[in-house]
């Protein structure tokens, strides 16, 4: 390494996120995106945003989306704060809440940032190996010396905790933060925004990449404790106080208003999940139970690479992860019903005595 980099990049080891194709043709299932656009009214609103005030910086504090926000969730506007995407609210919070030197804690297996933030900000960290069916051992992730994150719904395994389970998990650290990172909350689980006003430990992250269509957007927002957000906008504020441009606030806004278009998106996902997890099921897959809007699914006569390989060469994208137990495993979004019934005739021909 080149002596002018400084030491912190010694501790990295990038995140590598999935396969982004440029053939249209493909079918792609890999990085968990939503297959419908978003609600026409967000275009709409972006195309009027673009023909107003781009000359002029966006207002730093986000003061009406927060706003929009805090009414649908029904907090108080000081208990929300908008990020570019939920990444950047994720890697803020490490920042704002995890001491260097204080352990904290999260599971194995699980969405694979949580070890390259731990690393850039030097935060040591316990892994707790989820249980043979990848549900979570509760107690492990009790008095935690420096905090917890999870998902909620998991990724990549798609199971979700329930609110009592994530309440006593909150419960169990008192003094530290909780993180829970609801990526694929609205695909099925219980949201633990409601407890916010109860824990003020409690930080819940979300963002409209998943269920609201926009992970070209770039939004994502946390809500708890007015004092965690301030920790956030601290960090913020040293760092880049325009977390998010005037597109995207537009873009945000509009989405969070057409809950019609929102409702019927996410029915028509979950519903698509329940289809496909059977059709592979009677293929003779295991198929990991989820709440999110993909599938871990394996099959004991199919080498999971392979599968990935093969289904590429149909141009068909999955997710397949080099790491240990899930390597028989392939993750699977969800997309439109016809996209899953070539992904399913696809893969019959790569069972043996199926095809
Ligand atoms: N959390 C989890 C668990 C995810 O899977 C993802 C998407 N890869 C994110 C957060 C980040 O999503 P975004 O930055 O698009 O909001």
């Amino acid at each position: 390494m080149s002596k002018f980099w400084s030491s912190r990049l010694q501790r990295t080891e990038p995140y590598v996120p999935g396969e982004q194709p440029n053939d249209t043709n493909v079918i792609k299932l890999n990085t968990n995106e939503n297959p419908y656009p978003p609600s026409p009214e967000v275009q709409k609103a972006i195309q009027q945003a673009a023909s107003e005030d781009l000359r002029l910086y966006p207002t730093p504090t986000l003061q009406e989306l927060r706003q929009t926000i805090a009414e649908k969730f029904q907090v108080h506007q000081d208990q929300v704060f908008i990020g570019n995407g939920s990444d950047e609210v994720l890697a803020f919070s490490f920042m704002a809440f995890f001491e260097p030197g204080e352990t904290i804690r999260f599971p194995d297996i699980t969405y694979s940032f949580y070890p390259v933030y731990a690393k850039l900000f030097n935060t040591d960290y316990k892994v707790i190996p989820v249980n043979e069916d990848f549900s979570l051992p509760i107690e492990s992730f009790y008095d935690a010396e420096g905090g917890v994150i999870f998902p909620n719904p998991n990724a990549p395994t798609g199971r979700a905790l329930s609110l009592l389970e994530v309440e006593s998990i909150v419960n169990g650290n008192p003094n530290k933060v909780v993180i829970i990172d609801e990526a694929y909350i609205d695909f099925g689980g219980q949201s633990a925004v409601q407890l916010v006003n109860r824990y003020e430990n409690l930080l819940v992250i979300q963002t409209l990449s998943k269920s609201r269509s926009l992970a070209g957007l770039r939004v994502g927002f946390a809500i708890g404790n007015s004092q965690l957000i301030e920790g956030l906008n601290r960090i913020k504020n040293s760092f880049n106080s325009y977390t998010i441009d005037r597109l995207a606030i537009a873009g945000a806004k509009a989405a969070f208003e057409d809950e019609a278009y929102f409702e019927k998106v996410r029915k028509r996902i979950i519903d698509t999940r329940e289809k496909t997890a059977e059709s592979l099921s009677t293929l003779g897959f295991d198929v990991v139970e989820s709440k999110a809007n993909f599938l871990l699914v394996s099959h004991p006569q199919v080498d999971a690479e392979q599968l990935y390989t093969q289904l590429k060469e149909q141009n068909i994208y999955v997710r397949y992860f080099n790491k240990p137990r899930i390597q028989q495993y392939v993750r699977i979004t969800i997309g439109k019903p016809g996209e899953m019934e070539k992904l399913i005739k696809e893969t019959k021909h790569l069972i043996p005595n199926m095809a």
